[in-house]
């Protein structure tokens, strides 16, 4: 593509539709989702809003950007598959993120529910009671958070009460609702970047694959490496790009919910000051991370992402040398508060829905999660801090 030319996450056509499509179905072995098959409601809930806010952000990284090179047109979309996961298809022409499905419809139920937890969220004056039933029991699905959704259209009807758990449960009051919403959209934005940064980066070239890569940011099934046709070195190569992909995407995404006026008011009254939006950013992107699989025992294990433990532990190493490089109202002292807060926040917020508790053990023996996260910090700078800086797209458009 020249240099210029419009690169507008829309579509041309129909054909090129179909033609994305089929490209998607073979690198992924997924299929676009129709949320047209569900009410109104539920859907523009559940799937529009994120997809939404997704494509918006991504929309706006091309203005800010000069495309060189195989960027191409990027498409954000929703996958027809249950499981909590997302993930990007890079080709020469064309790159698609996508969210599963399934990813969707847990962040919405995880976050509603953590907001209703008042041990988590105290009261605050500013709250007004909602004036509706809740549709859901508290807790009648809080098992099923880390499981696949379903995401069969269900007894065929027009209801949105036939989807009442993806809209549920309703916490007490209105703001609490608001926030629910507004932690899913940030860990979604986090996501998105990380997507974002796997194409502008150009990782798939980087992998030697010319583009012919897909990135998916948790193991889909336990096999998955072993068909991936990754060898070992692959996916050491692999896990350093996911390192670099969560570094930049902390990178965009952190700024956006932290930083000015804008913060203090995405977060309504939740958030006075800068160190309190960082917290409530930090804890929806550690909650998403939650969710996602992955957490066996190994914390230095092969494959193609490392461990969550220590890849979270990197990626906030990372942003204090981006806070202490910005001095932009937070100090590193106010990052490393809110991270030690976040931490005892989500391992509450964690236990307290009931969920498996293994996933905390990975952080027991922190000595060996740090080294494990420098190692990889290390190894993203030695093997591809050059090639990165040479091989990547990102141009910010000067303006005029
Ligand atoms: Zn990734």
């Amino acid at each position: 593509m020249p240099p210029g030319e419009s690169t507008s996450p829309q579509y041309a056509s129909d054909l090129e539709r179909t033609y994305v499509e089929e490209e998607f179905l073979a690198a992924s072995g997924g299929r676009f989702f129709n949320a047209s098959r569900f009410p109104e409601a539920t859907a523009e809930a559940v799937f529009g809003d994120p997809l939404t806010w997704a494509s918006i952000q991504i929309e706006k990284l091309h203005c800010a950007l000069v495309p060189s090179g195989p960027l191409g047109k990027l498409y954000v979309e929703i996958a027809e598959d249950p499981s909590i996961n997302a993930c990007v298809v890079s080709r020469p022409s064309f790159s698609v993120i996508s969210f599963n499905a399934g990813l969707c419809v847990r962040l919405r139920q995880l976050f509603l529910c953590v907001v209703s937890d008042e041990s988590i969220f105290e009261r605050r004056e500013f709250e007004r009671e909602l004036d509706f039933v809740a549709f859901v029991p508290d807790g009648a699905y809080r098992d099923d958070l880390v499981r696949p959704a379903d995401i069969r259209v269900r007894r065929g009807t027009e209801g949105d009460s036939d989807y009442a758990d993806w809209l549920g449960p309703i916490p007490p009051t209105k703001e609490r609702y608001f926030l629910a919403e507004r932690l899913a959209t940030a860990a979604i934005d986090f996501l998105a970047m990380h997507e974002f940064s796997h194409v502008v980066r150009n990782h798939g070239v980087l992998l030697g694959e010319q583009c012919r890569h897909c990135f998916f940011e948790a193991p889909r099934v336990v096999q998955m490496a072993a068909s991936s046709g990754l060898g070992r070195d692959d996916e050491r190569t692999n896990q350093l790009l996911e390192v670099d992909a969560d570094q930049w995407a902390s990178h965009l995404s952190m700024l956006k919910f932290t930083s000015g006026e804008h913060s203090v008011s995405y977060w309504g009254k939740w958030a006075t000051t800068r160190p309190d939006s960082l917290k409530l950013w930090l804890f929806a992107v550690t909650m998403m991370w939650m969710l996602l699989d992955g957490w066996d025992e190994n914390l230095d294990r092969g494959g193609t992402h490392p461990h969550p433990a220590p890849r979270l532990l990197a990626m906030l190493l990372g942003l204090d040398a981006q806070i202490n490089a910005d001095h932009d109202g937070v100090c590193g002292m106010d990052l490393y508060d809110a991270c030690v807060q976040t931490a005892r926040l989500s391992r509450r917020a964690w236990c307290n829905l009931g969920l498996s508790v293994d996933r905390l053990y990975s952080f027991l023996d922190m000595n060996q999660v740090s080294a494990i996260a420098n190692r990889l910090i290390d190894g993203r700078d030695e093997q591809f801090g050059v090639a990165l800086e040479k091989q990547h797209l990102w141009r910010v458009r000067r303006p005029g």
